[in-house]
């Protein structure tokens, strides 16, 4: 799919009939949707439909069978999928944010907090010791942690706090696009709601673009505009989240709500 200049405005990211397979493991397959900018989306389904799959083609942590991912990047709107290895690693990043449930994986434990999100402003060129600190603090205090604690290390921080310094480090260097791969699952339900909360006021002080992939119903609802279903590695419905949950459509979508809403 190519886009015609002036056409229309580009969309943040347009996902074009991605498939993905692991050698004849079928991942994912022929995914389409797109995210407008300042739009969350979120990802459903069951473990094993494809949703982490499907994040991790649009996180280039892996690669693509067949499809395309445009995105609109500060070097044009490119197809992720088609771009030099060298453009890729540039864009994925300063321009993406990726944020895992795990966060052994997603910060780097023997680097203080303030380091964690220090080396992301380093990384972009930033060389001001004083001014990455200040900006360290401010973005701690955002996602709610003392700012006293700034030199400890994340393996001194409960389960809840290091999500909170995970979307800080992945937010401090203003990504176009934020990822997230089942941030709350793992927590306590009251952990969880915190953090939900400060993704709340992320998402609007910020205007983030989101995907976020979840297989909590709940979650998706509190921070999604729209909801994708995937089943099997397919998308199998779509639609604004309250229509999606509260009237689905899909008898599977229908069975995947109905499960949560028993006691
Ligand atoms: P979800 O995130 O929704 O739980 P995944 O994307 O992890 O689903 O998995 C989708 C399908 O791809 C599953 O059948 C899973 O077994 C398979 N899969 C995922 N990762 C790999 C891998 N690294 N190698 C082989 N198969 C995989
Ligand atoms: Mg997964």
């Amino acid at each position: 799919m190519t886009y015609m200049p002036g056409e229309k405005p580009y969309p943040l990211l347009s996902v074009r009939n991605l498939s993905k397979f692991y050698g004849k493991t079928m991942g994912c397959h022929e995914i389409s949707f797109e995210l407008g900018k300042g739009e969350v989306i979120g990802i459903v389904g069951e473990s094993g439909s494809g949703k982490s799959t499907l994040l991790k083609c649009i996180a280039g942590r892996l690669t693509t069978t067949n499809g395309s991912i445009f995105f609109n990047s500060s070097y044009g709107f490119i197809d992720l999928c088609r771009t030099d290895e060298m453009l890729l690693r540039k864009i994925i990043r300063s321009e993406t944010g990726f944020v895992t449930q795990n966060s052994v994986e997603g910060l780097r434990m023997t680097v203080s907090a303030g380091g964690n999100i220090g080396e992301r402003l380093m990384a972009g060129g930033m060389r001001h010791y004083g001014q990455i600190r200040k900006i360290a603090r401010q973005w701690l205090e955002t996602v709610e942690i003392d700012a006293k604690r700034m030199d400890d290390l994340p393996s001194t921080f409960s389960g809840g706090m290091q999500q909170r310094l995970q979307i800080a480090a992945n937010l401090v260097t203003d990504p176009r696009i934020i990822l997230m791969d089942e941030p709350t699952s793992g927590l306590d339900v009251s952990v969880q709601a915190r953090l939900i909360d400060v993704l709340r006021k992320l998402v609007a002080r910020l205007s983030l673009s989101m995907i976020l992939v979840t297989h909590d119903l709940a979650v998706a609802r509190l921070l999604s505009h729209r909801l994708y279903v995937m089943k099997d590695g397919r998308i199998v419905e779509s639609g604004l989240s309250d229509q999606i949950l509260d009237d689905p459509r899909e008898p599977y979508t229908q069975l995947l709500v109905s499960s949560i809403l028993k006691p």
